[in-house]
């Protein structure tokens, strides 16, 4: 398309030959000065071609200054020389129809420069001589004419070149409407390009985010694959061991049923055991009702004050005595009967001195319930004793004293020598028998409850064995008062009362006793000997469905040596304490051998408040009460006037009949 609008210019480029003007292209560049010398009568009415001849010069030597040109400066000065030239030349020079196209004039413009104009033929005449001057001015003439019809042709191109400008200008005006239609679109473009990038860039940055989310993922993924097949082990596992669970469970549901079955039958056999049971239950309880009564018949049988002697063996380092001091005849069953008799034979030496004969032997002989001999063991002895212990479960009192000289055996009876469980004495081992009969008897329903107590009556003053803490041996005083107004049961005033249902409690209250007493040895010696030690059970039976309650002391007693003291070696201050002391023991226990007499012979006055001894075993003592007495004897030989005491003392009690027990059942 260029090209179609470039060809008049080229035409004018090819214009250059000499051949198609008189003057030199060289000349024609410089034209309108060549004129005014050459031409002169012209050159006022041509004066406006000279820009525009300018203008085709620049144009011959390069094609783009019509763009550079000022599109109102070039037209300016077209439109000049146009409307100067153009009214002059009207007849001679066409003027361009404005709507011809500059294409359409240049093949009539080729035509005439390959024919070549009119003039084209015309050649400069040879001068002509001085004197010529019409042939010069005919020669002048026909230049004249030349130069018009070239100027006529030059107004022709120059109007073409005038519409090419124009249409040039019209280009160059859309082309730079276009140009900044572009430039605005480039620009639009290079944003959304930027926009572009920086999408991209995000987009990569967010691609390479995704990426490593992706791994992560695949690890991810890769794990719970893994997971997924452990799992699947462990599913199959599982599933294996629920199929051996469900055949087990089928198993255990035969088995349940078939149990159940059993069960059904079971039950019904339980209920005709039951009603069986209740039945037997009865008959039991009639039995036990019924062994109650001939244990305690039996009991009386045996006496409700009995006496039991024994005789402790002789110690390692003491002098052994003369053979037949003690004796020990066989009873009225021979000598598989234990035996209940003894002897005791001794010398009057006083009679001896005054006939100078040797010394006769004087017998006492002694009947007792018992009679325990040295050999005798503690088992055996509480043998003889466990029943008298069980009448106390059965609601009867019963109360069991040691009595004899100090070193007599009494505190090895009552409680025992230390350590070996073999020479535990009856303390113990009455409890322990109490604790085992009172969980059979749980059996029949009697549920049992035991309180233990523990004291110390040194001199008529009162203390317990079992005081902790700060009161621990000091003995602060206790005093024995009725438990409630009106009531019978008595209570020590600031000793424990301490609950036992085992034989270790049990223990632990015996050594708790005996630190007790051996602080107060240290504090004035041989007191234990010189002072009664009464421990006491409070025993409690409950048969609630039959609402039977039974309640009893059981008391047993380590007495005061009995030895006596004579009085005319009574001289010091210590000895004359001595005495006292001794007096009151003696005191003591002569009550309790009147207290035995006065409920033996049924009297009004029991003199139980003459002791503190016999006024705190008052419910031990008498009416329903069952007691045995242990007389402790030493079997040494210069012990034998206080055996004889001892025996002697026995036997008034062995006399005593206390009427018929009952026992405390309400
Ligand atoms: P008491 O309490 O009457 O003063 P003990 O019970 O303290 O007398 O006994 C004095 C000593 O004799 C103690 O060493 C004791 O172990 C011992 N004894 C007493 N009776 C027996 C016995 N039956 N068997 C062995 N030793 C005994
Ligand atoms: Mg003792």
């Amino acid at each position: 398309m260029e090209q179609q609008q470039r060809p008049p210019l080229l035409e004018v480029k090819g214009n250059k030959a000499p051949s198609r003007l008189p003057v030199s292209g060289r000349k024609l560049k410089r034209g309108p000065d060549h004129m005014d010398s050459a031409l002169e009568p012209e050159k006022k009415r041509i004066r406006g071609l000279g820009p525009v001849n300018k203008m085709i010069t620049m144009s011959r030597s390069k094609a783009p200054p019509l763009m550079a040109l000022p599109p109102t400066q070039g037209q300016s000065a077209g439109q000049k020389v146009l409307k100067k030239t153009v009214p002059r030349h009207s007849t001679a020079i066409a003027p361009v129809p404005k709507s011809k196209k500059p294409v359409a004039a240049v093949p009539a413009q080729k035509t005439d420069a390959s024919a070549g104009p009119p003039v084209m033929g015309w050649k400069k005449p040879s001068k002509r001589p001085a004197w010529d001057l019409k042939g010069q001015l005919s020669d002048l003439n026909v230049e004249l004419k030349h130069y018009r019809e070239r100027t006529q042709t030059l107004d022709q191109e120059n109007q073409q070149l005038q519409a090419q400008l124009r249409e040039a200008q019209h280009q160059t005006a859309a082309t730079g409407e276009e140009c900044r239609t572009l430039a605005h679109e480039l620009a639009k473009v290079r944003v959304q390009a930027e926009q572009g990038q920086q999408e991209l860039g995000s987009l990569r940055a967010r691609v390479l985010e995704l990426e490593a989310q992706l791994d992560t993922q695949e690890g991810l993924v890769q794990a719970l694959q893994k997971e997924q097949l452990e799992l699947h082990e462990v599913r199959r596992g599982l599933a294996a061991q629920l199929e051996e669970q469900e055949r087990r469970l089928k198993a255990s549901e035969m088995a349940l049923s078939s149990s159940q079955a059993e069960v059904a039958s079971l039950r019904q056999e339980t209920a005709a055991q039951g009603a069986l049971l209740a039945e037997r239950g009865d008959r039991l309880h009639g039995l036990e009702m019924e062994r109650r009564r001939l244990h305690n018949q039996l009991q009386e049988l045996k006496g409700n004050i009995r006496v039991f002697c024994r005789v402790r063996p002789v110690l390692l380092g003491e002098p052994i005595p003369p053979a037949g001091l003690l004796m020990f005849p066989p009873g009225p069953g021979g000598p598989s009967d234990p035996p209940t008799r003894l002897s005791l034979s001794r010398s009057d030496e006083r009679r001896g001195t005054l006939n100078g004969a040797p010394a006769p032997c004087t017998r006492h002989d002694f009947s007792f319930d018992r009679v325990f001999p040295p050999e005798s063991g503690q088992e055996e002895v509480f043998e003889e004793i466990a029943m008298l212990v069980q009448s106390a479960l059965d609601g009867y009192p019963v109360c069991i004293f040691a009595y004899g000289q100090t070193g007599s055996g009494k505190t090895f009876t009552m409680e025992g020598g230390p350590g070996d469980p073999q020479v535990e004495g009856l303390i113990p081992r009455a409890l322990r028998h109490l604790f085992s009969v009172a969980q059979e008897l749980s059996g029949q329903g009697w549920m049992y409850s035991f309180v233990a107590s523990y004291v110390e009556i040194y001199n008529e003053t009162v203390r317990d064995l079992l005081a902790t803490g700060t009161r621990k041996g000091q003995g602060t005083e206790c005093k024995i008062r009725r438990a409630g107004p009106g009531s019978e049961e008595l209570t020590v005033t600031n000793a424990r009362y301490v609950p036992v249902s085992c034989e270790n409690e049990v223990e632990a209250l015996l050594h708790l006793a005996r630190q007790n007493r051996a602080v107060a040895c240290t504090a004035q010696n041989e007191r234990s000997s010189r002072s009664h030690s009464v421990f006491q059970l409070q025993i409690t039976g409950e048969h609630a469905s039959r609402g039977l309650r039974c309640a009893a002391p059981l008391s047993l007693v380590d007495l005061a040596g009995s030895e006596r003291l004579d009085p005319a070696l009574a001289l010091g201050a210590e000895e004359r304490e001595r005495l006292r002391e001794t007096q009151a023991i003696n005191s003591s226990l002569s009550t309790l051998g009147l207290v035995i007499m006065a409920l033996s012979n049924k009297e009004a006055h029991v003199p139980y408040r003459n002791s503190k001894l016999t006024y705190l075993l008052q419910n031990s003592l008498g009416g329903s009460a069952k007691m045995l007495m242990f007389v402790n004897i030493s079997p040494l030989e210069e012990n034998c006037s206080e055996t004889l005491n001892s025996l002697r003392f026995a036997s008034k009690v062995n006399q005593c009949v206390i009427g018929t027990a009952q026992a405390n059942r309400k």
